[in-house]
């Protein structure tokens, strides 16, 4: 018993020196890197919650930023073997939001105080890119306020920038994993980690504010991978990072698999915050679907963003990216007030303004 105690202690302390450095320098070696993605002590790991926590708050204060969330399409020509959309899943009831549809998600989220919309969606050629361009059009015109930000996967250099030249603001594509064969174990023949990279590259080189990310857990996520991906924001020096849990999805290939935990993804949270303190880093839909608290959690480890649900209620369960995604609760938009106080109740409180990144 004194033994586990003494090692408890010795573990602080080294935490405590790693996050300090972390917190000082924004870096570590990849050893100390390791060392903190594989602690367990809870008082440890409060520490490196604690120091990413005053991190964010110099550069963001208390605020939370919320961002209106538009699952607009759940087609997509892609197969990611972790997906619930992927192309192969019979079992999808697809969708695609008209336009109108879309104006009207964008009109009520305006009128809740939204200054943020968020067109998420798989990659459906079933939109031209001045379909989509018609629409951010429309939402700059009407609401020249608000920002766009969108979510859309991979597309031609070109598209990439008339949609930026519409006005969109922000574009968010997580780059999965930055390990080479991780990737290939994630994704079919015919996708690319080259290509993904480039994607990012060229967002940024474009303008937008661009935000790169990756899940936890996915299958065959190594600790080497996962500092890999670190070491490739690095590289990149995104605006904002997508980083939430792996959840199985019980129609595709890895159903069968363990989804990411909840304290594998609050250090990275910490570790990210930490690296890149003005990075703007929500505390997903994912993390408070595995853990009633998650998203709370994720706050308290670093996260300044929340993207409620504006989808038209009656396609939200049909964008079942993995299973018993919260779509109805807070995490709607009309959930506001409840998940007003939800961040309240830990100090923290909701900002409307479309709150730009500090990067
Ligand atoms: N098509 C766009 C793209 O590729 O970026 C946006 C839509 S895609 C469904 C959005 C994100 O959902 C992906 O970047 C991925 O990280 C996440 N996602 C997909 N399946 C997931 C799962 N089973 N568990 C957790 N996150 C998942």
């Amino acid at each position: 018993m004194e033994g586990k105690k003494r090692k408890a202690g010795i573990g602080n302390s080294k935490i405590r020196e790693l996050a300090k450095q972390l917190y000082l320098n924004q870096t570590l070696p990849d050893k100390g890197l390791r060392e903190l993605l594989e602690e367990t002590d809870k008082e440890a790991l409060d520490l490196l919650y604690g120091y990413a926590r005053q991190a964010c708050q110099l550069h963001y204060g208390k605020k939370i930023y919320v961002r209106g969330l538009i699952e607009f399409t759940n087609y997509c020509r892609n197969n990611c073997y972790y997906c619930g959309i992927r192309r192969e899943n019979q079992k999808v009831q697809r969708y695609r939001l008209s336009k109108e549809d879309i104006y009207a998600c964008v009109k009520e989220g305006y009128a809740l105080g939204f200054r943020t919309f968020v067109l998420q969606g798989g990659e459906d050629i079933g939109y031209t890119a001045e379909n989509i361009g018609e629409i951010i059009c429309w939402v700059k015109q009407k609401y020249p306020g608000c920002a766009i930000t969108l979510s859309f996967g991979e597309w031609d250099r070109d598209v990439y920038q008339y949609w930026f030249d519409c006005g969109a603001d922000r574009y968010l594509l997580r780059h999965e994993t930055a390990d080479e064969e991780h990737y290939r174990r994630l994704h079919p023949v015919g996708m690319s980690l080259l290509k993904r990279m480039e994607c990012l590259s060229q967002l940024k080189e474009i303008g937008y504010q661009t935000g790169a990310g990756f899940m936890v857990g996915s299958p065959g996520q190594t600790l080497e991978a996962l500092v890999a991906d670190l070491r490739y924001l690095q590289t990149l020096k995104p605006h904002m990072a997508g980083i939430g849990p792996f959840i199985p999805q019980k129609d595709t290939p890895f159903a069968k698999e363990t989804a990411g935990t909840l304290s594998m993804t609050l250090k990275l949270l910490s570790i990210v915050r930490l690296m890149f303190p003005k990075i703007l880093l929500p505390a997903t839909t994912a993390l408070g679907t595995i853990h009633p608290q998650g998203r709370e959690l994720g706050i308290l480890a670093g996260a300044n963003v929340v993207m409620p649900n504006l989808s038209p209620a009656n396609v939200r369960l049909k964008y079942q990216l993995y299973d018993n995604k919260i779509c109805t609760g807070e995490e709607a938009a009309q959930g506001k007030n409840q998940l007003e106080e939800r961040v309240r109740s830990i100090g923290y409180e909701l900002c409307m303004e479309r709150g730009d990144s500090k990067v």
